[in-house]
């Protein structure tokens, strides 16, 4: 939730027990929240996400995103009107050869080049689950026992922040079940049970937390206590900086029939088709490991090096 976060954002930054592994894990490439990873960051990562894989469940179609997705889609699902301030979007320099070189020669003259910019058709994706939904539209009828996806996809928000739990730029991992209303609900319960286990067997500490997402200004206040209200998100929170203030390394969440409407997703009855994801947020999940069993993988418990199949 924003506002604990900006608390935290003020508070005293010497005091963070995540900044004695930054060292470790990360290399400053000159922007917050925007790093160069470690192999002994990345190796864990690369379990991390065997570990999720072996936990998913049959009939599950797999599918790997790229950083970008179309504005249009996007612009689509409504996320201009939750969460305007967090989007990222690609622009370039369009038009003809001597306007494209006039603006880079703005810049090599001192000038400033970035006004000659226009918005491409591509936004940097900010979760990974955006793009599943026309894709799945596409493909006519939703089947009686719904559908079930594992996407991921490099994810951006626009949230600068010191953090080592708050990136700019960083990886999401999610299951996805499209179906019938009932359907999702079970599959939400059944995922908030296992991701629990899940953090059982890596040895985080955690609880699970009637959630909101931070959506934007005045209007998204009303937004996040209806969504409250509705238990429409849950959180997976670590205390990797305080119990005060703990970090959601997952979330549970219900869309109602929000994406359903939006993209047209119908059973063969007509009926708007519900849906509902599992998010994983990667690295959020590996700098919590850090941060509980150490920065040598060598010494972490025997059952959490087990669990990641590490030998
Ligand atoms: P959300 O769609 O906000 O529920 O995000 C899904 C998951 O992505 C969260 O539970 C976090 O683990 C992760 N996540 C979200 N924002 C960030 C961020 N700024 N930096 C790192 N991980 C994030
Ligand atoms: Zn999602």
């Amino acid at each position: 939730m924003d506002i604990r976060n900006t608390a935290r954002e003020t508070s005293a930054k010497s005091n963070d027990p995540l900044e004695s592994l930054a060292a470790a894990l990360f290399r400053p490439m000159g922007v917050d929240g925007i790093y160069a990873r470690t192999a002994l960051y990345e190796e864990v990562i690369e379990r991390l996400s065997a570990f999720i894989s072996r936990h998913r469940e049959p009939a599950t179609e797999v599918l790997r995103f790229p950083p970008v997705m179309s504005r249009q889609q996007l612009e689509k699902s409504g996320y201009l009107k939750s969460f305007p301030n967090l989007l990222g979007c690609v622009c370039a320099l369009h038009g003809t050869e001597a306007e494209i070189r006039g603006a880079a020669e703005r810049h090599e003259a001192g000038g400033d080049w970035t006004s000659a910019l226009a918005a491409a058709d591509l936004v940097l994706s900010p979760a990974a689950c955006y793009p599943v939904y026309p894709l799945a539209a596409s493909r006519g009828p939703v089947p009686r026992g719904g559908l079930r996806f594992d996407v991921a996809s490099d994810c951006f928000r626009r949230e600068p922040s010191r953090h080592l739990d708050r990136l700019q730029s960083f990886r999401m991992r999610e299951y996805v079940y499209i179906g019938p209303p009932r359907e999702v609900t079970r599959f939400r319960e059944r995922w908030t049970g296992q991701a629990q286990r899940l953090a059982d067997e890596l040895g985080l500490p955690y609880r699970v937390a009637p959630a909101n997402d931070p959506f934007f200004g005045r209007t998204g206040q009303v937004m996040a206590i209806s969504q409250l209200q509705q238990s429409l998100k849950f959180e997976l929170l670590v205390p990797v900086h305080s119990a005060e203030q703990p970090t959601a390394c997952m979330s549970f969440n219900y869309h109602q029939d929000h994406f359903g409407t939006t993209w047209g997703l119908r059973d063969e009855s007509g009926a708007v088709a519900h849906t509902g994801c599992v998010a994983f947020g990667m690295d959020r999940l590996a700098v919590a490991l850090f941060w509980k069993h150490g920065l040598d993988v060598q010494k972490w418990p025997a059952a959490v090096r087990n669990a990641l199949a590490m030998r």
